[in-house]
């Protein structure tokens, strides 16, 4: 089954990436006229590969290659159709593209798997529409939140009403669920979307985790007061205390592989330039590929927090507003992804993934893993996003060699 594949893929990714609702810019939502579009695309493609299709009841598409015999277990590949507004092109789409090209492989040669293989490219995961995230999955998965069908968009549609448009029936999304039993393994594909494959000089890795976030939101409480007559000495400046939380949170977080803290938000009361800050409110994101490691972090921050309140004299509350916890990559996954990635020539490396992904939905009905591939600059969620056609025939290889060696975990 020699390559040859990149062609098809980047071909295949233009003519998705011109299913747009801007023809300046790539943008293509949750249950739009354009996913209608791209999902006819992509069932065309599937059943040319040999594949059954279907679309389930949020409105993702299915592809099914069967194994030696009709029925068994599934490899089910995925990534997702939808996009965020000024997209880039390979965000997603790239995964889908690749695992039918991988399909296609097969059905060329004839060949049956002792297993099926299911590609599936997923309604929603950036959650643009409805602002929630991860719908397509989530279904997938049976952990779909059916009080998110009453959630409107910008228009005022709900996603009920979006769903029942589109041609889904809203009441049955429970059937989109799979049963653990029938899938053997999760495997995306995806851009990187981040800098470490372009900066190490590897076309491809295999990622550990996708990592764990949680957010603080902080006030910092210190008195107001004139910039001219209050003395350095007596000043209970928020805004000097605040500064000195952005930078401890950096220290931290600097210290550790993998962990990443960032402070997006600060808002200064009364923000006047004669003023002594008395308020401040800012927000604390945190993430770490394992959450034992985000939560040693999360205690530290804290307490160099409540440290410099007490050294300045102001009062520091934070409170935590989200948590999500990481998706660990399975290790048996993993270690069959970093023999695919040798025998193609490649030296495996292993790295967590910053941002969230469908296989976060998927690891609550199935073990997972992801392979990422270079992206220009580790530009992503952008139109400037870019991959080599060298890098999508190796990314290409690798997936299908993960496939054809593919072994289902021994039993229990
Ligand atoms: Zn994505």
């Amino acid at each position: 089954m020699q390559g040859g594949f990149s062609t098809e893929i980047l071909q295949r990714i233009e003519a998705l990436a011109a299913i747009s609702e801007d023809p300046a810019w790539l943008t293509r939502v949750f249950l739009s006229p354009e996913h209608r579009r791209a999902n006819a695309l992509v069932q065309s493609w599937m059943s040319e590969a040999g594949m059954a299709t279907r679309s389930d009841a949020v409105g993702n598409m299915i592809g099914r290659y069967e194994g030696e015999r009709p029925g068994l277990p599934a490899l089910v590949l995925g990534s997702h159709l939808d996009t965020v507004r000024k997209a880039g092109k390979y965000d997603g789409m790239l995964g889908v593209v690749t695992a039918i090209a991988c399909v296609a492989a097969l059905h060329r040669a004839e060949r049956r798997l002792p297993f099926a293989v299911e590609v599936i490219g997923f309604a929603d995961e950036e959650g643009v529409r409805f602002g929630a995230t991860m719908l397509g999955s989530r279904a997938v998965a049976g952990t779909f939140d059916s009080a998110l069908l009453d959630r409107r968009d910008g228009a005022g549609v709900t996603m009920a009403q979006a769903l029942h448009d589109f041609g889904c029936d809203p009441t049955v999304l429970a059937g989109a669920a799979m049963a653990p039993r029938d899938i053997l393994a999760y495997a995306e594909l995806h851009i990187e979307q981040g800098p470490v494959l372009e900066a190490r000089g590897l076309p491809v890795g295999c990622v550990t985790s996708i990592n764990g976030a949680s957010r603080f939101e902080v006030d910092v409480v210190g008195t107001a007061g004139h910039a001219g007559t209050v003395p350095m000495a007596t000043r209970r400046d928020a805004l000097a205390a605040a500064a000195q939380c952005v930078l401890a949170i950096e220290q931290r977080c600097r210290g550790e592989a993998d962990l990443v803290g960032t402070v997006g938000v600060l808002q200064v009361s009364p923000g006047a330039i004669n003023v002594i800050p008395g308020e401040i409110r800012f927000a604390i994101d945190l993430r770490a590929p394992h959450d034992a490691q985000r939560r040693r972090a999360e205690a530290d921050v804290l307490e160099l927090l409540a440290a410099i309140g007490r050294e300045r004299g102001v009062a520091i509350a934070p409170r935590k507003v989200h948590d999500l916890p990481a998706a660990a990559c399975a290790p048996w996954l993993m270690a069959q992804i970093d023999r695919a990635i040798a025998a193609e020539g490649v030296a495996p490396l292993r790295l967590p993934s910053g941002a969230g992904h469908d296989g976060m939905a998927m690891i609550a009905v199935a073990e997972i893993c992801m392979i990422f591939v270079r992206c220009a600059g580790g530009i992503s969620h952008n139109p400037a996003e870019a991959i080599t056609a060298e890098d999508a025939e190796i990314a290409a290889r690798v997936l299908l060699r993960f496939i054809t060696d593919f072994e289902p975990k021994a039993g229990p």
